[in-house]
């Protein structure tokens, strides 16, 4: 069976599909021609993942999955959320992103925050959506070069250090875009 994985990441793409049963065979935007960029004009973070595997089904015709992530600062009234890639601005710069996130929590003392990443799947006729939650706090300043986004000033609960300071290895393990896509995989294997 042929699926596609709504991503131009070669990475998440080659990791998904070392973990699903074999006779499922992975193809990304490119091995489908599909060059444009998807809209993600939802108000929602699911909302967002179904788009795109809407997208895909309607212009390609393609079975399709799709993740979305964002996240949700609870003092921002869960900003800056669906809009977490571009809070400070279309440039997209994850500095200024946490830059802004920090002076806009400078005087707030719950610092609580969660990831959220929904995967939406569209096979065989049916919608179905995953997702994968990492409460934490969000630092007081950046810490650690590892990883990408708001991760150096995300503490996941129960940790010391934040995201930017932990293995990739382990972000997977307690992080919300593993625990998607471990509820998609274990999908996957029941159907
Ligand atoms: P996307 O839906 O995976 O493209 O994520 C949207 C935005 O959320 C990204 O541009 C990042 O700013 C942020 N983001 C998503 N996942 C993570 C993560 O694992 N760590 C830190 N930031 C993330």
């Amino acid at each position: 069976m042929k699926l596609v994985f709504a991503t131009n990441n070669a990475n998440k793409l080659k990791e998904v599909q070392s973990l699903i049963p074999q006779h499922i065979k992975l193809l990304s935007l490119k091995d489908i021609g599909c060059f444009e960029d998807i809209p993600e004009t939802q108000d929602t973070i699911e909302g967002n993942a179904i788009q795109k595997v809407e997208y895909v089904k309607t212009n390609y015709g393609y079975d399709c999955f799709a993740d979305d992530t964002g996240l949700e600062v609870a003092a921002l009234n869960n900003e800056p959320g669906v809009y977490s890639a571009r809070y400070a601005g279309e440039q997209r710069d994850a500095n200024d992103n946490m830059d802004l996130l920090l002076t806009n929590l400078k005087d707030k003392s719950n610092r609580k925050a969660q990831f959220k990443t929904v995967i939406a799947l569209h096979l065989n006729g049916k919608l179905e959506t995953f997702t994968g939650v990492c409460k934490g706090e969000i630092t007081q300043e950046k810490k650690g070069n590892k990883g990408f986004g708001y991760d150096p000033i995300f503490k996941p609960t129960g940790h010391t250090k934040t995201f930017a300071e932990i293995d990739l290895k382990l972000k997977n393990e307690i992080g919300h875009r593993g625990k998607a896509v471990k509820q998609l995989i274990k999908y996957f294997n029941i159907i």
